[in-house]
């Protein structure tokens, strides 16, 4: 078993504590920060302290160790108050999670300590400028030099990258390599001294990339230009040609925690939507009395339901320790593609309300569709729900 130390009443102390925290710091500057796109180092402090950096790291690393049930019940709730911030910990989980199941013991007691208390924190750097489904054909290059690995290329598209210290970087360690992917490894690569924020020598940011949503968290370019790291430290398990391997299965817990995102900004567009409905009138009566309404409302909150059962489905799944990419799969698939049609849905009901700036509906019909390509796009995640099919039904 992974990750399972938590009892349920250590569960509702941590949900608790979380509703607490949305209602009192996050609610009341999510908006502002969102319509900004200011990184909001306040609340990131608080994450620190209720453990969310640690969440999925095991106690005796310094972690919460919460189960991946525990996790997205979290997730959820945090995305129906404000998406970003769940970024800013989930990707630097899924980075901590290639360590703690892969890495040897000396790379997790240097590494998940600090990762634990969000100390250094980061993410998972795969993509690059030509490299995005097709994960084969990254071109950025890791070469063992005496006790060094000296890392050139460039990646695009990272969270955390500018505000991060640190990221699980794949690489090509064998690039003539047949298939291609066994030629792939993955380095733990600490990009910035988190005292100072300044960049480590052979690594830096490029551009900040702009978004139509997902705000106050950063979306980045790190370039490597004969960047090195120690190869012990580093090179994750301490053998080459194991990264793509890791990767993906990283990316089980990144799939549950975009589905759990999912359903939080469906619930939220589905609430929004419940109770304007009652308060919005039209032809003498409140617009939920309209038939055309019901039957929006009735749908949405039906696709809602079955999204959050997916999502339990995947996340207990993923707490037996199994490789679950169909569960996961199925889940981040049915949970995003709801949650663009629930955004949207509410956006109608609102009417012109829902087109303004001064109603979250706005935010939550921008924020969705990043959750249909995040972690795996959409049209992916059917081909591995299919793949897994054939594969565990031979005939
Ligand atoms: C806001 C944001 C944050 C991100 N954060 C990160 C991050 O932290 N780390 C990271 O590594 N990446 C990150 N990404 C990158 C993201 O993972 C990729 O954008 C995603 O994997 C898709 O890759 P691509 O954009 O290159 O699209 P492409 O791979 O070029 O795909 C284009 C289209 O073709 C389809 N397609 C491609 N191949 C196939 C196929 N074989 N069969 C059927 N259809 C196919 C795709 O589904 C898509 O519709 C982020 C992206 C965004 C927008």
């Amino acid at each position: 078993m992974s990750n399972v130390h938590e009892t349920d009443e250590t569960e509702e102390i941590m949900l608790i504590a979380i509703e607490k925290w949305l209602d009192q710091k996050v609610r009341p500057v999510a908006m502002e920060l969102e319509h900004g796109d200011v990184y909001p180092d306040d609340l990131v402090e608080d994450m620190k302290e209720l453990g969310l950096f640690g969440a999925l790291i095991d106690p005796e690393y310094g972690g919460l160790g919460l189960s991946a049930t525990t996790y997205a019940k979290i997730v959820t709730k945090i995305s129906e108050e404000w998406m970003s911030l769940t970024g800013i910990f989930n990707s630097h989980l899924m980075m901590a999670q290639i360590v703690q199941r892969f890495g040897t013991e000396k790379q997790k007691q240097h590494w998940l300590p600090k990762f634990a208390t969000g100390e250094i924190r980061g993410g998972l750097a795969l993509t690059e400028p030509n490299a995005g489904t097709d994960l084969q054909a990254i071109t950025t290059k890791a070469t063992l030099e005496g006790d060094v690995y000296v890392v050139e290329g460039a990646k695009t598209w990272i969270s955390n990258a500018i505000q991060g210290h640190c990221v699980a970087l794949l690489v090509k360690t064998d690039p003539s390599a047949e298939p291609r992917y066994k030629g792939m490894s993955i380095l733990i690569t600490q990009t910035k001294d988190p005292a100072t924020g300044e960049s480590l020598p052979g690594v830096r940011n490029g551009n900040k990339l702009e978004k139509l949503g997902y705000k106050g968290i950063d979306s980045g370019e790190l370039i490597y230009d004969r960047y090195e790291c120690d190869a012990e430290l580093s090179l994750i398990g301490g053998a080459e040609g194991k990264g793509f391997f890791m990767a993906t299965g990283g990316l089980e817990i990144g799939r549950i925690n975009i589905a759990a995102r999912s359903v939080g900004i469906a619930r939220r567009a589905l609430s929004e939507s419940v109770a304007y409905a009652q308060t919005r009138k039209t032809m003498g009566k409140p617009i939920c009395e309209h038939q055309a309404i019901q039957l929006k409302l009735g749908h949405m909150a039906s696709r809602t339901r079955a999204a959050e059962l997916l999502v339990e489905d995947a996340a207990r799944a993923y707490d037996t320790g199994q490789r679950i990419d169909m569960e996961a799969g199925m889940a981040k698939y049915y949970a995003s593609e709801t949650a663009v049609e629930v955004a949207t849905e509410a956006m109608r009901i609102h009417g012109g309300y829902g087109y303004s700036k001064e109603y979250p509906i706005e935010r939550l019909y921008r924020d969705a569709p990043l959750m249909c390509i995040g972690e795996g796009t959409n049209e992916m995640q059917r081909i591995i729900i299919a793949k897994q099919l054939v594969k565990r039904n031979p005939v």
